[in-house]
């Protein structure tokens, strides 16, 4: 999977997937992660990308002619449209579900503003997808665009040493994932749940089910409406809300 970052401090991105599982994928040819300074389509020889707001106001706004170059050049290498996530407060905000359908692209531009944001016309332009990270500003989309990568990496068939790990952690159906637990089996005098001793594969299971529904309904009550239950975890529920 290829990924294209737009910015203007391209250092950000390569400095940071460069680490830990995202630096191992790459070096493994699983993804790409190419960082294209917008700064290098300024088109005057000061590199000047931004200019004041049109009406006035705070701020500095990106101009839509380097926008649009440094997008056109990724359009030229790869020979056709590709999908283009502008990161914006103002899109839909960004979920495991999200990560999954952007997963099944082949390339994914990410463009990320600076300042006050980028002029509306480039948007209008070539933008497919507005996505949010959440309800709160940012100086710039860089960390955004790296979190949805990281999440999306993720998914990428190999990219995780056990690809199993991601069908049953939160999220995934619903469900917040149950509690982990490693060595040593005492700690500080707390041990570890008894039944993980067990070596009953049957029994972990479902005690595991029983506490990703009781951890959903404490912390996550919402995502239990979405939840596919059964007849245990309807169970669990009704003893939880008589407590
Ligand atoms: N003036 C804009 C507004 O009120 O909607 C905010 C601009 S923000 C200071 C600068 C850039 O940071 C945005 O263009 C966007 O790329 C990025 N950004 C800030 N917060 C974000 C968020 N929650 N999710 C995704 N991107 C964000």
């Amino acid at each position: 999977m290829n990924f294209y970052v737009l910015t203007l401090f391209p250092e950000m991105i390569t400095d940071t997937v460069s680490h830990s599982i995202t630096g191992r994928a790459i070096e493994k040819n699983l993804i790409n992660v190419e960082a294209i300074n917008i700064r290098d389509f300024a088109g005057n020889k000061h590199g000047q990308v931004d200019d004041y707001p049109y009406g006035g106001g705070a701020g500095m706004v990106m101009q839509p002619g380097p926008v649009y170059r440094s997008y056109k050049s990724i359009e030229e290498k790869i020979g056709k449209k590709p999908r283009v996530v502008y990161m914006t407060p103002q899109g839909k905000t960004f979920n495991q579900n999200m990560a999954k359908e952007f997963a099944k692209e082949e390339d994914l531009v990410f463009l990320c503003g600076h300042y006050e944001g980028i002029d509306e016309r480039v948007l209008e332009m070539i933008v497919t997808d507005n996505v949010s990270i959440g309800d709160y500003v940012l100086t710039g989309g860089e960390l955004p665009s790296l979190v949805m990568i990281d999440a999306i990496s993720r998914l990428v068939p190999g990219v995780l040493n056990n690809d199993a790990s991601a069908e049953t952690e939160s999220f995934s159906d619903n469900l917040l994932e149950y509690p982990q637990y490693t060595r040593p089996n005492e700690f500080e005098g707390k041990k570890v749940p008894p039944i993980l001793l067990s070596g009953d594969h049957a029994k972990v299971d479902k005690w595991r089910r029983e506490q990703s529904i009781i951890r959903t309904y404490e912390r996550r009550p919402d995502l239990l409406e979405k939840a596919e239950l059964n007849k245990d975890d309807k169970k669990t529920i009704m003893s939880l809300k008589k407590q």
